[in-house]
């Protein structure tokens, strides 16, 4: 068994195959863990984790969201909906859309309340970071919060940093074309290492649509650059991932 702990499976992109893609994952063992963004992704999402018994929720708000109002409404959605979720994401900090430092400090303070609702539910956190790894892991130390960073943007040494703080470093599938994603797979210890495919992007195979099933082909990069064997990433990344979303099937 595989699990692909970040994917976006509620997207219109899937709107067409959704049954056809999630059957591929279960015909190959691969748990998806459906990451569902804002009051409309929430809903959407919960309904996937109700529909396929090999789909999960984590809920959250990507961090370039500044409407307060969907932002509470999200929320009060992830608490009422606590008993049905493995954890809460992604949330975070974006640097890369959002350059406004005013704008920034209000991502800041967003982010802020989902590591206190994380904790008053207590669910652990999935992280979104892009170009702001450095006050990421600043708020998080602040916070004394252990979280899974998804498709981590920073380099190898941040990476194996962020793992000896006891993160979980989630590596995607465009590992197979990222020298960044390959440095950081290398210097992060097994014990610290789960699978994503952030379905439908970060593809293995640039300008096609990603989907779970692809985890199997990160596994085997992983492996390969660390030269060990496939089985030992399979077991060491699925019991991360449980233990991490407290996860107690199988
Ligand atoms: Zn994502």
């Amino acid at each position: 068994m595989l699990i692909d702990v970040h994917a976006h499976l509620d997207f219109p992109q899937f709107d067409a195959d959704r049954d056809a893609v999630v059957e591929r994952a279960n015909a190959e063992d691969v748990i998806i863990i459906n990451s569902g963004l804002g009051t409309t992704g929430i809903r959407k999402t919960l309904e996937l984790a109700e529909k396929y018994d090999n789909v999960y929720a984590t809920l959250g708000s990507t961090p370039t969201e500044f409407d307060l109002k969907e932002l509470d409404a999200s929320i009060e959605l992830i608490r009422q909906n606590r008993e049905k979720i493995l954890g809460i994401g992604e949330v975070g900090l974006d640097y890369y859309w959002v350059k406004d430092e005013e704008k920034r400090k209000q991502e800041a303070v967003n982010f802020r309340r989902f590591i206190e609702l994380s904790k008053e539910l207590r669910l652990p956190l999935v992280i979104h970071s892009r170009d702001a790894e450095e006050d990421l892991l600043r708020i998080l130390k602040e916070n004394n919060v252990k979280a899974l960073l998804h498709c981590f943007g920073g380099d190898a040494k941040q990476a194996a940093s962020a793992a000896a703080e006891g993160h979980l470093i989630s590596i995607p599938a465009n590992i197979q074309n990222s020298k960044q994603k390959q440095s950081v797979a290398k210097a992060v210890p097994l014990e610290s290492l789960v699978l994503e495919t952030d379905a439908p992007y970060l593809s293995p195979v640039s300008k096609t649509r990603n989907e779970p099933v692809n985890v199997k082909q990160t596994a085997k990069k992983i492996a390969e650059i660390k030269g060990i064997d496939y089985a030992s990433v399979e077991a060491a990344t699925t019991a991360n991932a449980k233990r991490f979303f407290n996860l107690a099937f199988r």
